[in-house]
């Protein structure tokens, strides 16, 4: 599947992300260039001779798997993609908790220390997060990850090693490591940049950190004078201006692998970040399926509303915020989801659709966002 992606993509037609979206690059899909954005599309191609050419790079990833596509448009768009490739593996190694030199794993191994900018950024925002939400984001969630087997450390009672677990792990065993799981007792000083963790306590950016490097791609991107791009991160979007002709970009959200969409966002310098249990799980001997994001308060997987069949997706400008706030909602689940948007409607937008099909979408994006599939209620501040 992946590799048609690639295929589609250099073929020029429509390119299909790895699991949340789908997007029109060709400009054939209407969007909302009037004469305005004619006069500045004509200005913009003064400026730019090239400000409708596209450039396209894949990432690989250590398995030679494309998880990351990244296009700009324009004269500036070829060092743009150099940089942005860099970045990515900047942040990569910085943050991934298994590479034993980055910043998390360090802080993991040793209990805290002094963090670099973009952990320490991390950190400040998941901890407001954890704040905000009442405790649905928290990054020291890690250890149950691993105990649920959504890491690549996963070690079962018969010595199994791998990515999936087969089984639930036992209560007592999710018992015992919830009683470790806090993010307000994490001990960070703002001026010194640095972290204390409690004993035991073990931290992971995973539910904010494709969010944080589409953001810092995008920003990259800006700063090399791109005015049009698309950042596509396994299916999470950002997106620098509008297409190329001044029209919005259309970001397709995935129908939780169902083969079709849930609806179409039009959108520009915005993120369409999407979570969802379909992303990862695994299906017990009993039946039952479990997936990837973690209820704080339960040590379970959530499910509120939105288990395994459903998925919340953020559009905001900031994609750190709008990765964050996806897992966030998840593990909320619709009313309280809903109730935390009122409260905050002026931040981000929403679609949430719930395990039982039923669709709701933030009134911000009232009039960009529509659904050939799906009947949905407008949620009004
Ligand atoms: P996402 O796909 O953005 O919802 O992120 C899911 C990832 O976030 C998981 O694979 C975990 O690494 C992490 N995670 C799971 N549950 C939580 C939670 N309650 N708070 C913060 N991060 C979480
Ligand atoms: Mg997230």
């Amino acid at each position: 599947m992946k590799r048609k992606i690639i295929a589609a993509a250099l073929a020029g037609m429509l390119i299909f992300t790895g699991c949340s979206a789908e997007y029109s690059v060709n400009g054939t899909a209407g969007g909302s260039a009037g004469d305005s954005s004619k006069s500045s599309d004509m200005a913009a191609k003064d400026a730019d001779p090239m400000a409708d050419q596209a450039f396209d790079r894949v990432i690989y990833d250590a398995m030679t798997v494309p998880y990351m596509s990244l296009r700009a448009y324009g004269q500036h768009a070829e060092d743009a993609l150099i940089a942005g490739e860099v970045e990515i593996r900047r942040l990569d190694d910085l943050l991934s908790t298994g590479k034993s030199g980055s910043d998390t794993a360090k802080i993991n191994a040793n209990g805290g220390g002094v963090l670099t900018p973009d952990t320490a950024y991390l950190t400040e925002v998941s901890l407001d997060l954890h704040d905000s939400t009442g405790g649905a984001f928290d990054i020291s969630v890690y250890p149950l990850m691993e105990l649920w087997g959504f890491t690549s450390q996963f070690e079962d009672e018969a010595g199994n090693t791998g990515t999936v677990r087969r089984e639930a792990p036992a209560e007592k065993d999710i018992a015992d490591i919830l009683t470790r799981v806090d993010a307000s007792k994490i001990e960070y000083d703002a001026d010194k940049g640095s972290v204390v963790l409690p004993d035991q306590m073990r931290i992971d950016f995973g539910g904010i950190a494709k969010g944080y490097t589409s953001q810092c791609i995008a920003d990259i991107f800006r700063s090399n004078g791109v005015t049009s791009a698309l950042i596509d991160l396994g299916g999470n979007i950002q997106t620098v201006g509008g297409k190329p002709d001044g029209s919005p970009w259309k970001v397709a959200l995935n129908d939780r692998n169902r083969g079709t969409f849930l609806g179409v966002v039009q959108v520009k310098d915005m993120a369409v970040i999407s979570s969802g249990g379909y992303e990862r799980n695994f299906t017990a001997s009993d039946g039952k399926v479990y997936h990837h994001i973690i209820d704080p308060a339960t040590g379970y997987p959530a499910d509120n509303g939105f288990s395994v069949d459903a998925s919340v997706s953020i559009i905001c400008s900031d994609g750190t915020m709008a990765d964050g706030l996806s897992t966030s909602l998840y593990v909320m689940g619709p009313e309280k989801a809903i109730e935390y948007w009122r409260a905050h409607s002026d931040e981000f937008d929403f679609v949430l659709m719930t395990d039982d099909d039923k669709m709701y979408v933030s009134e911000g994006i009232e009039d960009c966002f529509s659904s050939d599939t799906y009947k949905y209620e407008i949620v009004r501040r």
